[in-house]
């Protein structure tokens, strides 16, 4: 075998931190090395540093920084009072934690349909699942929106929906952190956003973590309270019950010097996506951005007709690229979840969804050949 060959069949990672590591060189390790060498290692000066960068960087008034981007939406939940009885409208077409979160507070999810184009909740199918919780006796009071892999869902029309049916807005963008709708960035839309610091976002931290986005001053002081079991004027006074969902200031030292090189990567994201799309467009259904949008590309997820998929990821796998199924099961077929009420309507299009995608490697440091190593076996494979 000769040099090249050997080169050809290293293993492609799907994720690949180390190389973003070696990019941010030593200002990790020093900025982790100062919170080591000052020892405030719950809400230290890093985290009210990071708070105050993630706002300025989306333009939302607060930022909150948190445990996890589960518990970010779980906050925001709380601190509207959601409960049993209450019904949230959400995709199914998502990872479990948008739904977990509102069963866990005993209130009920109601799954919606998701448009094709863009795999993001469908707002007319938001309408039939409210009418579907009324049926049910349930009170609608909210919908989640997700901004699925990384792409903004459709906030003009969703927010006209939740305008005329009296729910709030919360933004799942787990996924979506740095991408922009119409030209604002995510973390200004509907009531609040949450999003997730988990290591492999596009922004990931070395744990978990996430963050809260509000404008609302009374909201964002009722989840700073949450977030620390439920403080009043200070930690010994309890107003209410909460939760311990801070956010470690060594974590935050590491975002802080990853937000620095986000856009930059959001650039190289976008790049890598667009060379996918001009080579795997006549092959694939591959993901196309709508008008004004931008997306971050937590994943890059092109659509294989059923049956085609398995055949796909295999002969991938034999040659070192990894893929992942983002999500072989819609939330309302899961065991934990398949009581909950669906949209009139159905949700055909989740359940096809879910036998066709396959996410192929993507992140800001995937170099050309390597993408080009990528697209000829994805061509290959599917010509078979
Ligand atoms: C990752 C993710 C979450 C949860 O974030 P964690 O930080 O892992 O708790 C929630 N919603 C979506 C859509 C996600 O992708």
């Amino acid at each position: 075998m000769n040099q090249h060959a050997r080169v050809d069949l290293a293993p492609v990672p799907f994720i690949d931190l180390a190389a973003q590591r070696r990019r941010l060189g030593k200002s990790v390790d020093e900025a982790v090395a100062r919170v080591l060498a000052h020892c405030q290692f719950i809400l230290g000066p890093e985290v009210r540093e990071l708070e105050e960068r993630l706002a300025k960087f989306c333009g939302a008034r607060h930022a909150i920084s948190c445990s996890s981007g589960t518990d970010a939406l779980q906050l925001v939940l709380m601190a509207k009072g959601i409960g049993p009885g209450d019904a949230v409208i959400c995709p199914s077409f998502t990872f479990c934690a948008t739904a977990e979160v509102v069963a866990l507070l005993g209130a009920t999810p109601v799954f919606a349909e998701v448009e094709e184009a863009t795999f993001n909740l469908d707002a007319a199918s938001v309408q039939q699942a409210v009418a579907a919780a009324r049926k049910l006796g349930l009170q609608p009071k909210a919908i989640i929106a997700v901004d699925l892999f990384g792409l903004p869902a459709d906030y003009e029309e969703i927010i006209k929906v939740a305008a005329a049916e009296n729910l709030f807005v919360l933004d799942d963008a787990a996924q979506g952190f740095g991408a922009t709708y119409k030209g604002r960035p995510l973390g200004t839309f509907g009531l609040a956003t949450a999003t997730s610091f988990f290591p492999a976002k596009p922004l990931g931290c070395y744990g978990d973590g996430g963050a809260i986005f509000a404008d609302d001053d009374a909201l964002a002081d009722t989840i700073r309270s949450l977030r620390v079991h439920g403080h009043g004027t200070d930690k010994y006074d309890n107003v209410r019950i909460g939760m311990t969902g801070r956010l470690d200031s060594i974590q935050a030292a590491v975002l802080i010097e990853k937000l620095k090189i986000f856009p930059e990567e959001i650039e190289a994201r976008g790049r890598i996506a667009r060379r996918y799309n001009e080579a795997l467009g006549d092959v694939a259904i591959v993901p196309r951005l709508p008008n004004d949008c931008n997306s971050v590309w937590a994943q890059y997820t092109i659509r294989v007709p059923a049956g085609g998929r398995d055949g796909l990821a295999a002969a991938l796998k034999a040659e070192g690229i990894p893929t992942a199924i983002y999500y072989p099961k819609p939330l309302h077929r899961q065991t934990a979840y398949k009581h909950f009420p669906t949209a009139e309507g159905g949700l055909a299009l989740s359940d096809k969804l879910a036998g066709e995608v396959i996410s192929l490697p993507m992140h800001a440091y995937l170099e050309e050949p390597v993408q080009d190593r990528i697209v000829a076996a994805v061509r290959r494979a599917l010509a078979r």
